[in-house]
């Protein structure tokens, strides 16, 4: 069988650290397991237009490998010309780089490795929301440079305590970041989902639901992001939803770029509608060099926060997303029933809610 995988290059570090798994040099630990049970297995970092190697090889691959943070992009028409493709397995959680809807009509299975690293990203959204407030990177950036003026940086330096943090999608991660911020003493924790949470789950946390979006943002310091990427949340977060953000209200997105319309974030933090904006995902991946979000600063020349797609790939994470692809083709091969958990698309049908189908 012929196994396609497309992952990102990790060069010297990768061949220094044969932890770095979710790379084209480690093969996430699969590689010789794979050729022992006689399958063929193509790795690669090139991904993008007909001659790439991943779409020369898509063409008579049985599953294809991804990960979100190199994504190989399954559009209809690469779906449509995949004769053979029967699973595709996401390394990592958020499968939005796939037409899910493709891989319905044509009866092809997409997995993730759900749960995998949600607590590295909640991890991460709670660091990034700590370095907006207090102003962490133009401080840090200001002893680099050899300069020394307190009142440079403290004068957008806040506390956390007593502010009011909500989060867009209040599922695995979303919770997470909830539970991690109780301590700090927040005024209030909000969110905003389809759902409530569960009321076990809510007992000690005490989050409050709004159920209108524009009502929602309206109330808060910060804003979290952790829904999927889908139909309904693409551009969500755009030029009319952010006049009803209060001025100097902080967004963490470690969700998905593309949830938030590029252009109006870097307008709006230029102008100081809002006083920060972090996280590590983007509405292109790779970031192009030119990407505003990379340099986009408020008028105080602050409030960036932005790095590459990293937060879900710690050395422990790559870690859980590598076993869980492993025991996914195991199951694959042997003809074994999959974790419902990591089933987002089975043979024919959507087996979650969580990309809008409700
Ligand atoms: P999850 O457990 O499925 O939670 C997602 C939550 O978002 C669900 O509660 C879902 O509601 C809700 N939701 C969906 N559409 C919504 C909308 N329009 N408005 C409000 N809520 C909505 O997923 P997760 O594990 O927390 O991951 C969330 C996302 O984070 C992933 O899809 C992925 O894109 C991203 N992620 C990023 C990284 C990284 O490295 N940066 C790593 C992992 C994941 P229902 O349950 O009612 O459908």
């Amino acid at each position: 069988m012929k196994v396609l995988a497309v992952l990102y290059k990790g060069l010297e570090a990768a061949r220094q650290e044969p932890r770095l798994l979710g790379t084209v040099e480690n093969q996430l630990g699969i590689s010789s397991w794979l050729k022992s049970l006689g399958h063929e297995f193509i790795v690669t970092d090139d991904k993008e237009g007909p001659n790439s190697v991943f779409q020369k090889n898509l063409k008579d691959a049985e599953v294809v490998i991804t990960t979100p943070f190199h994504p190989g992009y399954l559009t209809r028409d690469l779906i449509e010309q995949a004769k053979n493709l029967k699973l595709c397995v996401t390394a990592g959680v958020g499968s939005d780089h796939i037409d899910l809807d493709a891989a319905v009509d044509h009866k092809i299975q997409v997995l993730e490795v759900t749960g995998s690293n949600v607590t590295s990203v909640a991890e991460h959204a709670v660091m990034s929301i700590l370095a907006l407030v207090r102003n962490f990177v133009p401080a840090h950036e200001m002893i680099e440079r050899g300069d020394w003026n307190v009142s440079e940086v403290a004068r957008n330096a806040f506390d956390l305590e007593n502010k009011v943090v909500g989060t867009l999608g209040a599922g695995r991660i979303g919770y997470r970041i909830l539970q991690r911020l109780k301590p700090f003493g927040c005024k209030e924790l909000l969110y905003y989902d389809y759902n409530p949470l569960p009321a076990e789950a809510n007992k000690d946390l005490g989050a409050r639901r709004v159920e209108d979006l524009k009502e929602f943002v309206s109330q808060l310091d910060v804003l979290t992001v952790n829904a999927p990427l889908h139909p309904g949340t693409k551009g969500l977060i755009n030029r009319d939803l952010l006049q009803h953000f209060k001025t100097g209200a902080w967004i963490v997105n470690t969700a998905r770029g593309a949830i938030c319309d590029k252009d109006a974030i870097a307008e709006a933090l230029k102008t100081g509608k809002i006083n920060g904006y972090s996280g590590d995902v983007w509405n292109v991946q790779p970031a192009p060099k030119d990407h505003i979000w990379r340099t986009m600063k408020n008028p105080l020349g602050g409030g960036n926060g932005m790095v590459p797609h990293y937060s879900g790939t710690t050395l422990d994470a790559q870690k859980r997303y590598a076993d869980g692809t492993r025991q996914i083709l195991q199951n694959h091969f042997e003809g074994k029933p999959q974790d419902p958990a990591n089933v987002i698309v089975g043979t024919g049908k959507y087996e979650t809610k969580s990309y809008g189908q409700r």
